[in-house]
Formats: structure tokens, sequence, C-alpha cells
């Protein structure tokens, strides 16, 4: 389980003006649930979700991931726990030189895995995700559901029992999005990974999610069940 207890963020620009861009949020959510946070641009979406994998340290409040207070481990203990929390982007952040197989390989290359271990375990994961035939392409050479298709493929590569999703269909057109939720759906499912998926989209929310918060400037408004909190037709 995830743990955000009061969390506040709080910036200072170079003139010394602070600004809050999260006022004392509190989140739980579960295992195996797909968890949406939805609301506008510069609502704190991303800042509330970096403090998972404590990209953001929050400047007051605690991060528990099972039973565990991120908060108050130092820095080089933080490293193992990033390393079990995958992440997806917008613009997928793909290394633009490297194929399809060894941006899949890299977070296993940087801690120094053998070649045939690496083999072994992405070789299922580029299947998983539908790129075998395209293993040996070059980003530039994939669309967008692809691209994504590989980011999700490398937040995998360390079996995170958590995935952080920022808004990673926002750059697909509909088609695509559609195809990319179903394949966050069975990776849920199959693997028995936790999705917390940031997004400004309700469609997207009401396409996969279990329990929504909705976030307005810096806080929560709202949050419960979806099918609660958004009436479906
Ligand atoms: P969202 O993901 O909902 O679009 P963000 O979490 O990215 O919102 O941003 C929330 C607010 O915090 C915005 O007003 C943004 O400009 C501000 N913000 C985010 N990161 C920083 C930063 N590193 N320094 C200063 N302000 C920031
Ligand atoms: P770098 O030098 O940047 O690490 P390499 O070209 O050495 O990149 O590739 C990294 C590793 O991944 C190498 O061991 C390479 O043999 C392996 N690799 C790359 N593409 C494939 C592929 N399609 N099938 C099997 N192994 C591959």
């Amino acid at each position: 389980m995830i743990q955000l207890e009061h969390i506040t963020q709080t910036y200072t620009d170079p003139s010394g003006n602070t600004f809050q861009a999260l006022k004392d949020v509190s989140l739980e959510i579960e295992d195996g649930e797909i968890f949406g946070i939805i609301g506008r641009s510069g609502a704190g979406k991303s800042t509330l979700v970096r403090c998972i994998n404590l990209l953001n340290r929050p400047s007051e409040g605690r991060v528990i991931v099972n039973e565990h207070d991120l908060t108050a481990l130092p820095e080089s203990e933080l490293r193992e726990v990033r390393r079990s929390i995958g992440m997806i982007f917008q613009h997928f952040n793909l290394l633009s030189s490297r194929t399809v197989y060894q941006n899949v390989a890299l977070p296993l290359e940087l801690v120094g895995t053998p070649k045939d271990v690496i083999d072994k375990k992405i070789r299922p994961l580029i299947e998983l995700v539908g790129l075998t035939e395209h293993v040996d392409k070059y980003p530039s050479q994939l669309s967008g559901g692809q691209k994504q298709r590989v980011g999700i493929a490398r937040a995998l590569a360390n079996d995170p029992k958590v995935l952080l999703s920022d808004e990673a269909t926002s750059a697909l057109d509909p088609e695509t999005t559609v195809a990319t939720l179903a394949l966050l759906q069975k990776i849920n499912r199959e693997l028995g990974v936790t999705i917390v998926l940031i997004t400004h989209e309700m469609n997207v929310v009401k396409q996969i999610c279990n329990r929504v918060a909705v976030m307005n400037k810096g806080e929560i408004v709202e949050r419960g069940n979806v099918i609660d909190i958004f009436a479906r037709p």
C-alpha cells in the first residue's frame, strides 16, 4: 500500500516568493488497484505522484510504501526504492540512439546485470507489449503508440510492484490511447502491478481506473470510486 500523509510542497522562486504546489494532501492507494489522479494543468498532479518515488522530496509530510517510511531514508537507499517503482511519461523519454531492445535493457544494464540475464528478462517483456518484430528499430522508426510500448516495457524491466503513469496517453490519438490503456490494464491484471495514473482526460479515468482523486490548486477536492464520482451512461 502507498500512503501519502499530509504532503505539502512549497516552491521558492529566485526572488524569495513561496508557492504551495501541494497543500496538506493525504492519499492511500491499495495494492493492485488502478488509481487515477485527474485535474487541470498546474493542479499539482505530477508533483504529488513524484512524491511516491521521491523524485520530489515533499517539504512536509510522509511517504510510506509497504510500511516503509521513504521520507526517512537517506538518498543512497532511495535509489533502490526508485528502481522498484516504474514510471512512464507523456513524451516517452526514450534514448534516440538506442534500439527498442537497448532502451528496454537500459535499466538492467545500469545495475550491471549480465547480458544473458538481461536477454531472458526483456524478451518476454518486449513480447508482452507486442514489439517483437520491431526489436531492432530506433525510436524514430516507431509510431507514438509503439514508442509508449517501449516506455512501458522499460518501466517493467526491474519487476516493479508499482507503475506511475504521467499523462502517458496525452500525446496519442484516441484509438492508440484506448489500446495503450488496454495494455496497462493487462499489466495490472496479469502481473499484479499497482498503477497510479495521472491524466487530464475523464475518458481515460472512465476506461481503466477503479478509484480516482480530483485535484485542484494543490488540493484533493473529491475522491472515491469512479462509478460514484462520474455517472456513467
Ligand atoms: P500538474 O501535474 O497538475 O500539471 P504540477 O505538479 O506539474 O501540476 O505543478 C503544480 C504547480 O507547481 C504548477 O503551478 C507548477 O508551475 C509548479 N511547479 C512544479 N514544479 C515546480 C518547480 N520545480 N519549481 C517551481 N514550481 C513548480
Ligand atoms: P551500448 O554499447 O550502448 O551498450 P550495444 O550495441 O552494446 O549498446 O547493445 C547493448 C547490448 O544489447 C549488447 O550486448 C547487444 O549485443 C545487445 N543487443 C542489442 N540489440 C539486441 C538484439 N536485438 N538481440 C539481442 N541482443 C541485443
